[in-house]
C-alpha cells in the first residue's frame, strides 16, 4: 500500500461545526450580505467577462482598490484565494525545511498547518490571560533563532487586540520574519500597521475580505509589504491564484468605502449587544464564566467546560465554536444574538 509520508498522515481536514438548520454563530463571517447594489452591479458585469481566459495574475484592479481603501500603495499588496492560502505561500517561500517558526497560543489553526507543512520546526509560545507578553515572546524568538513569527492582530480566538505600540516594539525586537494577521483589524480603528509598512523590513501584514468586509464565500486575502517582500511574495505564488469573478467582485467592494463604513457600524453594534448581553448574564451567575475585552466581531468566553457548552448550544441550534480552551460567539444579527443569549441564560439557569 503506499504510505502517507510523515507530514501528511499527522494532518487532519479542518472541521466546520455542523448543524443543519442551527443559527451559524461559529465561523466569524459578516452576518450581513453584500448590499443588493452591489450584487445587481456584480451580476451585470458578469456577463462582460471573459470566460476563456485567465485571470489578472497580478489582480491589479483589485489590489488598486484595496490601497485606496486602506491607505497603502498597490505595489505593496498582493491578493491571495483568502488569507488561508496567503498564509500557506508566506511558509512554504519564507521558511526553509527545518527551520524555527513560532506561535504564541491560543491562536489561529492554519499556522501550525501551514508551518508543518513546509517542514519547519514549531515553537509554540504561551500568552499570560490570553495576551501577548512582547518581551516574553521577544526574548524566546531570539533565543531559539525563530525565523518567522505569526499572530493575530485582534487575536482568534481570544479577541484581545495588542496595542499598536506594542506590536511595533515586537517587530523591531527580533530578527524573524513577523506575519502579523490583521483579518480583524477593521474592527480596531487606529491599530492597524498598514501605514508603516516601510518602517520594517521584516514585516508582513494579513487582511481578509472574510470578515468585516463581508465576501468570504469569494476568497479574497491580501499580504502587505515593503516592496521587496511584497515582491518576494508575488514570485512565489502561483500566478492565476484569484479568480476573475473574485477579482471583480472584490474591486466594486471595495470602492464603496461608504457601504463598507455602514456595514462596520452595524457589525459593531451587534458585538456590543452581544457582549452586553453576555456580561448581563455572567452578573446573574457569577464565578461561572467571563468575557475577554473583544476588539473583534466575537466573544471569546472563558469558563470550566467549554466543549460541552458548545454542544448544548448546539443541540438547541445554535452552532458556536469551541477552540483554544475558549467559547467562541460570532456578532449575529440582533435576532441571532438574542436567541443565543436568551439560551445561554436558559443553561446557566438548569445547571443551578
Ligand atoms: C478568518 C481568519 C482568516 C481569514 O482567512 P480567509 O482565508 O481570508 O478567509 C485569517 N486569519 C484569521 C486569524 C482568521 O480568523
Amino acid at each position: 500500500m503506499y504510505a502517507l509520508n510523515d507530514k501528511i498522515g499527522a494532518l487532519r481536514a479542518y472541521t466546520p461545526v455542523k448543524g443543519e438548520g442551527c443559527i451559524r454563530l461559529d465561523a466569524n463571517e459578516s452576518f450581513l450580505n453584500l448590499p443588493r447594489e452591489i450584487l445587481k452591479e456584480l451580476a451585470a458585469s458578469l456577463s462582460g467577462l471573459a470566460c476563456s481566459r485567465y485571470p489578472d495574475p497580478g489582480a491589479e484592479t483589485l489590489c488598486q482598490a484595496f490601497a485606496r481603501r486602506y491607505g497603502v500603495e498597490a505595489e505593496n499588496v498582493v491578493a491571495g484565494n483568502g488569507s488561508d492560502e496567503l498564509i500557506s505561500v508566506i511558509f512554504s517561500a519564507f521558511l526553509m525545511k527545518g527551520e524555527t517558526f513560532a506561535t504564541v497560543e491560543p491562536d489561529f489553526s492554519m499556522y501550525a498547518q501551514g508551518g508543518a507543512l513546509a517542514e519547519g520546526r514549531h515553537l509554540a509560545l504561551g500568552k499570560g490571560d490570553y495576551q501577548i507578553h512582547v518581551d516574553q515572546v521577544a526574548a524566546a524568538c531570539q533565543k531559539h533563532g525563530v525565523r518567522l513569527l505569526i499572530f493575530s492582530n485582534p487575536c482568534n480566538p481570544t479577541s484581545i487586540l495588542l496595542k499598536k505600540e506594542e506590536v511595533r516594539r515586537l517587530v523591531q525586537s527580533v530578527e524573524a520574519l513577523v506575519v502579523l494577521d490583521e483579518a480583524y483589524m477593521d474592527f480596531a480603528s487606529g491599530q492597524s500597521l498598514v501605514g508603516e509598512l516601510d518602517n520594517f523590513d521584516n514585516l508582513i501584514i494579513l487582511r481578509t475580505c472574510s470578515k468585516a468586509v463581508g465576501m468570504a464565500a469569494f476568497r479574497l486575502g491580501f499580504a502587505l509589504a515593503n516592496r521587496r517582500l511584497s515582491g518576494a511574495l508575488r514570485a512565489a505564488k502561483s500566478p492565476y491564484n484569484v479568480n476573475a469573478v473574485s477579482q471583480l467582485a472584490g474591486s466594486l467592494v471595495l470602492n464603496r468605502g461608504d457601504l463598507l463604513d455602514k456595514a462596520l457600524e452595524t457589525i459593531l453594534a451587534s458585538r456590543k449587544q452581544l457582549v452586553a448581553g453576555l456580561q448581563e448574564i455572567s452578573a446573574a451567575f457569577p464565578g461561572n464564566f467571563r468575557i475577554l475585552p473583544s476588539a473583534a466581531n466575537f466573544a471569546a468566553i472563558v469558563t470550566e467546560n467549554p466543549g460541552g457548552l458548545q454542544q448544548a448550544l448546539l443541540a438547541r441550534g445554535v452552532a458556536v465554536r469551541h477552540t483554544g480552551g475558549l467559547l467562541r460567539v460570532t456578532a449575529g444579527t440582533p435576532e441571532e444574538n438574542q436567541l443565543f443569549l436568551k439560551i445561554f441564560r436558559e443553561l446557566w439557569e438548569e445547571s443551578r
